[in-house]
């Protein structure tokens, strides 16, 4: 059994990683393990900047976004010699095994400490963007999914008044699951998304040829940024169709926020699971959810493959719209 462990979260922060946090402080301590907090990443890992934890450490958090640890991006951690103090700064106060709690990065980021130092990881899905291969959610998404439902929402209200094209700009530099999920539950006629190619003119003309024969009061379009700037590709359409068109960006508004239940629930089961498993003796995983079902993963495998849009889903959101 391992006596005592660590806990960070890294990268982009997401709404859930307190809930899991928490989860992983309480399981340990009640398995008999001391565990440490990190602060900001791996940045604070390189700094040896922790504190060990107690129950109370993680009061009144599991309704905060954010995250009380902090977080950081790292570029001292992208270097061996980097890795090496991370790693030397866990030996020195005898911790055992990390649990990092973040994206796609901070996962590659956690499977090189494995790799080069013989540490023994954990990984948490804990990322707005979904996009971690082996699993269908990540702590986080369905907050910020709700986000920007909600934004539609309203920005569907407005447009719908003025017979304008609404563009909307979510994130994901390179996964469009945010865009689908929420265009598709906000019912937008198209959703742009950076593993899909797509024709402008195209869109424009259908645009066009749907207002003039009056099928659609408004048009609602809903655009990943790693697939176009709103601004731009509004400017666009309303150069072509001669419709009018606005453009919003929601930016950092979708990270923040207090978790959905969706996302404490899963948060804390995924967060009580890595522990036990972590203090039991395994290492080198990830816990995520698969078809609602907790599951781990292997850890490279979880940051070598890529994750692929659900084709059902992109069948679907063309179907209906
Ligand atoms: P996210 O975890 O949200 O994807 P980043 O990609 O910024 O966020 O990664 C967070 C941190 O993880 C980086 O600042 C860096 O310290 C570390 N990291 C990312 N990629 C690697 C890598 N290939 N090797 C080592 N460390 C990495």
């Amino acid at each position: 059994m391992r006596k005592t462990i660590a806990v960070m979260t890294s990268g982009g922060d997401s709404p859930g990683m307190n809930a899991a946090t928490r989860a992983v402080v309480r399981t340990a301590i009640s398995g008999g393990a001391r565990v440490f907090g990190i602060y900001n990443g791996y940045q604070g890992l390189v700094e040896n900047d922790m504190f060990e934890m107690n129950k109370r450490s993680v009061s009144d958090i599991i309704q905060r976004g954010g995250t009380i640890l902090g977080t950081a991006r790292s570029q001292e951690f992208m270097t061996p010699e980097g890795r090496a103090k991370a790693a030397e700064n866990l030996r020195e106060r005898g911790i055992e095994g990390l649990i990092v709690i973040g994206g796609d990065g901070s996962l590659r980021g956690a499977q090189q400490l494995a790799d080069e130092q013989n540490v023994a990881v954990v990984g948490l899905p804990g990322t707005i963007d979904n996009d971690i291969w082996g699993m269908d959610y990540t702590i986080g998404s369905d907050t910020a999914a709700n986000t920007i439902i909600d934004a539609i929402n309203k920005l569907r209200d407005t447009a719908s008044a003025h017979r304008r094209i609404a563009v909307l700009e979510v994130m994901g530099r390179h996964s469009g699951w945010l865009a689908l999920i929420t265009g598709m539950s906000g019912g937008a006629e198209y959703i742009l998304v950076p593993e899909e190619l797509y024709d402008l003119n195209e869109i424009a003309a259908e645009i066009r040829s749907m207002y003039e024969e009056n099928q659609k009061r408004y048009v609602l379009i809903v655009v990943a940024e790693g697939a176009g700037s709103a601004i731009e590709i509004g400017i666009r359409l309303e150069d072509k169709t001669g419709i009018e068109t606005r453009a919003s960006v929601l930016g950092h508004i979708q990270r923040g926020g207090s978790p959905t239940v969706m996302d404490r629930v899963r948060a804390s089961s995924l967060g009580e699971q890595a522990t036990l498993a972590l203090i039991s003796g395994v290492s080198n995983v990830v816990y995520g959810v698969q078809h609602g079902r907790i599951v781990n993963v292997n850890l490279y495998d979880a940051v070598t493959k890529k994750k692929q849009l659900d084709p059902e889903y992109i069948r679907m959101a063309k179907a209906l719209a």
